[in-house]
Order: structure tokens, then C-alpha cells, then sequence
């Protein structure tokens, strides 16, 4: 959207907005990813309204704002977004709701900044995959709790309560996720994917992460890329390699291809949710199914 229609757009949702605020009682609250989505759905249970700008295998880099989801955030009484430049096109909307006297919550803001990945591709100078890290998904949890006891004190005690629950949830999906990655031998710890969504989970289990595209799917792999990396996969003898929900699946396959024509054989280890969940509805519909799934698919096609 260009830059003019965009500040007409904001400028006559607030115009129109008519006291859809608040509907049935219920605070209104936007989020962008699927991640962010299914959180605030466990700790608002029934007691908020959510509603996700983006749906299963959206591509967040490359997300840009309709006018209907303009009229929805200007609706809301709560936004809540991942941040770090993860949303590259909407940083603009949120910049100007800014201005308009709503303040779109950045929940990986609120992250320590000394203990995330740098990265030269985004403008925050961060890796913005960091739901990738349990503990930093934790926080996630917490801070959602807090905005949301603040907007509506009255149910704070609810919404204190399904943190507690959830964050007991999160606990055991890492021993869990802990178990079944202990059974891969650490020499074979290898992830290559179609972009670097996973440096936070090869931080956290010992995986060394290679993406084809860069931090970003907003550059494309370059030949050259392909080449390098399908020389790595043969020296190093891996296995699979993976494909993402939310990317294309074709770079990955040119890299299958290019493994093949040196005479290697590479597989394709199955579809990873990277930067968004799998179906509403479905396991990998939620963060937690989404986790256990992934692993089970890479620990699966590597060993
Ligand atoms: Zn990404």
C-alpha cells in the first residue's frame, strides 16, 4: 500500500469507528503471526475477543496491511506483534497508529537484547525468530498476562491463572522436545532449511542451522548460494533437508537438484512451520503442537 493511501486508510477508520470497541464486553485485541494469535487465545480464554491478521503459511517478512486489517487495528483496544522487523511492511501502520495515540505492543522488545542473535538483515540489527526459544515464548506469555490484567483488571485473577497454566504447558513441551532430540547423535545436529527462521532452536539444542535465503525470505537465494550450500550438505553428509510451510518450496528444491547432479543423494525431510503454524484447528495449529511436530519431523528424517 502506498504511503498516502495508507494515512487515508487509518485516517477514515477512526472516522468510522463505530464503538465496535468492547463488543459483547470483551476487550478487542489484534495480533499479527499465528504464534502470537494462539498465545493470547490460551491466556484471554473466553474473556477476549482476538482476532489474527495473518493466517496459517503466511509469510510474515512479506505481509502487508488490506484496508480491512487497517480498520481492525484501529478498532482495537490491544495490538500485539512480534517486532524486532520481523513484520517488515506493517512497521509503517504501527509507526502511525503510534501517532494516533494507540501504541502496538512489540512483545520481543521486551527480550534482553544482550542474549538475542545479530543480524545484518533486519533493521533491528536481531534475528526476530525468537519464538524459537521456549524461554523467550515464556516471557511472550507473562507480558500478555500483564496487558491484559491492566486493560481489564477485573479478571486479572483469570488471566494470571491460564498464564500459570500455560507456562506449565511450556515447561513440558521442552522436556519433552529435550527427550526426543537426545536420540539424535550430535554429529548429526544439521538443519538446512529454505531461510534462517532456526538459529534460536540450533542455539538451544546444539544444531548447527544453515538457510538457503537469508534471515529474511525478502532476498532470494542466488545461484552461487546453491552451489555453496549443496557442496556443505555433501561434505558434511546430510541427510534431509527441509521445506517451510511459508516459503516457496522451489529454492529448496533447486538445492536437492544440485546435490543430485554431484552425484550425492539428499532427501526432503518433510514441511517445517517456521513463521507460521500449520491450520487452524489442526496439531500443528497451536505453538506447542506446532514445536513437537517440527522436531519429530527433523529428528525423524536426520537420524
Ligand atoms: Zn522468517
Amino acid at each position: 500500500m502506498k504511503k498516502t493511501i495508507l494515512i487515508i486508510a487509518i485516517t477514515l477508520a477512526f472516522f468510522n469507528c463505530k464503538n465496535n470497541k468492547q463488543e459483547n464486553g470483551k476487550p478487542n485485541i489484534v495480533t499479527t503471526t499465528t504464534m502470537i494469535t494462539d498465545l493470547v487465545k490460551n491466556i484471554g480464554g473466553d474473556l477476549v475477543n482476538v482476532q489474527g491478521l495473518m493466517g496459517s503459511g503466511v509469510d510474515p517478512h512479506l505481509y502487508k496491511a488490506s484496508e480491512g486489517d487497517v480498520s481492525k487495528l484501529v478498532n482495537a483496544d490491544i495490538i500485539f506483534y512480534n517486532g524486532l522487523h520481523l513484520e517488515g511492511k506493517l512497521v509503517e501502520v504501527f509507526e502511525k497508529m503510534e501517532s494516533q495515540t494507540k501504541t502496538p505492543i512489540a512483545l520481543a522488545e521486551d527480550i534482553d537484547k544482550s542474549t538475542l542473535i545479530g543480524s545484518d538483515y533486519f533493521a533491528s540489527n536481531y534475528d526476530p525468530h525468537v519464538w524459537f526459544n521456549i524461554a523467550y515464548f515464556k516471557q511472550f506469555a507473562s507480558k500478555v498476562a500483564a496487558v491484559l490484567s491492566a486493560k481489564d483488571p477485573k479478571n486479572s485473577v483469570y488471566y494470571s491463572e491460564n498464564k500459570k497454566q500455560y507456562l506449565a504447558k511450556l515447561d513440558t513441551l521442552q522436556s519433552t522436545i529435550k527427550s526426543i532430540i537426545e536420540t539424535l547423535p550430535k554429529e548429526k545436529r544439521i538443519l538446512v532449511t529454505a531461510h534462517d527462521a532456526f538459529n534460536y532452536f540450533g542455539k538451544s539444542y546444539g544444531f548447527e542451522v544453515v538457510g538457503l535465503q537469508g534471515l529474511s525470505t525478502a532476498t532470494e537465494a542466488g545461484v552461487q548460494d546453491v552451489q555453496k550450500l549443496a557442496a556443505f550438505i555433501i561434505n558434511k553428509n546430510v541427510k534431509a533437508i527441509f521445506v517451510e510451510s511459508s516459503v516457496p518450496k522451489r529454492t529448496i528444491e533447486a538445492l536437492q537438484a544440485a546435490v543430485n547432479s554431484k552425484g550425492h543423494n539428499v532427501e526432503i525431510g518433510g514441511t517445517l512451520y517456521s513463521d507460521a503454524l500449520g491450520n487452524a484447528g489442526t496439531v500443528e495449529g497451536t505453538y506447542i503442537g506446532m514445536f513437537e511436530y517440527n522436531v519429530n519431523t527433523i529428528v525423524n528424517a536426520l537420524k
